[in-house]
């Protein structure tokens, strides 16, 4: 299903013009418009999914294997030395288009910076059982 309102929706089905690498029947791949490195590429579903947690069971398997193939050219025709696949789900979490889109981000040995960078704090043991327990009983 397409959203008319939704501006992925409408890349992924040509309706809007992009720099597409890749296309197959079910996902379009883009250059990022604002690119964290050279080469920055999104892969979009043609249908309508908000997030991950929407994303249907079809498009979730068929999704990583589009990034490898995205990967592997990315290292053959722009020489980058890795890529980091980045998926983000809701506005905390920096998620700006909210059509599901997987980022494949070519890194280079010359470019250090980190892509995604937290502070890691220090676990407490009680409260990484009690998140556990948590976290372990509402997974379905
Ligand atoms: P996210 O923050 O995960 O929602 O990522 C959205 C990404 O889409 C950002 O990296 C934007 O630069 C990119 N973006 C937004 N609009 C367009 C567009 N029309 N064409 C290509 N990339 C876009
Ligand atoms: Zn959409």
């Amino acid at each position: 299903m397409k959203k008319e309102d939704c501006i992925f929706c409408r890349i992924a089905a040509g309706d809007i013009p992009s720099e597409t690498v890749y296309e197959d029947d079910d996902y379009r791949a883009i250059l990022d418009l604002g690119p964290a490195s050279r080469g920055h590429t999104l892969i979009l579903p043609k249908e309508h999914f908000r997030d991950v947690t929407e994303l249907s069971a079809h498009y979730a398997a068929g999704i990583l294997p589009v990034a490898a193939k995205i990967g592997e050219a990315m290292k053959k025709a722009l020489s980058c030395d890795g890529f980091n696949l980045v998926q983000n789900n809701g506005e905390a979490a920096g998620q700006t288009v909210m059509h599901f889109h997987m980022h494949v981000i070519p890194r280079y040995n010359s470019e250090t910076a980190p892509i995604a960078a937290w502070e890691p704090h220090k676990a407490d043991p009680e409260e990484l059982k009690q998140i556990r327990e948590q976290l372990a009983a509402a997974i379905e």
